[in-house]
């Protein structure tokens, strides 16, 4: 199948109120374009030079989405134009997003990286420390930076039911959070491989590469 193909089938499929994050990272610019002329605004990648690069060629209604780890001496380059950060990890990084987003006079939208997956490889933040920084005197002086919501990763494992008690945990932190934070709204969970399961448990926004635009050569 095209890539235009598979969007629109993503696009029959999924419930209105899940958004989908194209995730392009490795793909050339002209399967980025075949996306966009299918319709699609929203690219996920996450090498923040990939992206800015991409950003300077593409159409500038696309809205770019940093989903990976981040070096915070990178942030510079993308805080003039992306639109989420899903993975934030630590008060450092969001202290530096601050910073970066006032000089270019923006209030960027981040979600806080939590860590649901068993495996040790995966980053992300634990249920209390993501707690207290949203709650410490700190964060809320920040004025340049809104913290949107939740994304996780769940285990690269074919065990769907692990998969789905993962998902649960995240959605359950997400709704205490939630029911403290006027500003949460983002629920990011979800890739090619278990992006059903994830939306199934609550998920509102998925990843999902491989499935769109086919395998990657390379990570
Ligand atoms: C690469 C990546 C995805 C998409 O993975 P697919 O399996 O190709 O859908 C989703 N989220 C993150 C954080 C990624 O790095």
């Amino acid at each position: 199948m095209t890539i235009a193909e598979n969007l629109k089938k993503f696009n029959s499929e999924l419930p209105k109120n899940v958004t989908l994050v194209a995730v392009s990272k490795t793909k050339p610019v002209s399967d980025l374009m075949e996306a966009y002329n299918a319709g699609q605004r929203v690219f996920g990648e996450n090498k923040i030079q990939e992206m800015e690069a991409k950003w300077q060629e593409m159409p500038k209604d696309v809205q770019w989405h940093m989903i990976g780890h981040v070096q915070r001496n990178k942030v510079k380059y993308m805080a003039p134009f992306v639109s989420l950060i899903h993975a934030v990890d630590s008060f450092k990084l969001l202290k530096e997003i601050n910073k970066e987003a006032k000089k270019n006079e923006r209030v960027i939208s981040c979600l806080l990286q939590i860590k649901i997956a068993k495996e040790d490889s995966k980053f992300g933040m634990d249920e209390e420390d993501a707690a207290s920084l949203l709650a410490s005197e700190d964060f809320k002086k920040f004025q340049n930076i809104k913290v949107i919501g939740l994304m996780g990763m769940a285990t690269f494992t074919d065990d769907e039911k692990q998969v789905s008690e993962e998902f649960q945990t995240l959605k359950k932190i997400y709704d205490q959070f939630k029911a403290q934070n006027s500003e949460f709204r983002i629920l990011s969970m979800g890739m090619s491989g278990d992006y059903k399961i994830a939306i199934a448990n609550g998920s509102n926004m998925i990843r999902v590469g491989s499935a769109i635009f086919g395998e990657r050569n390379y990570n």
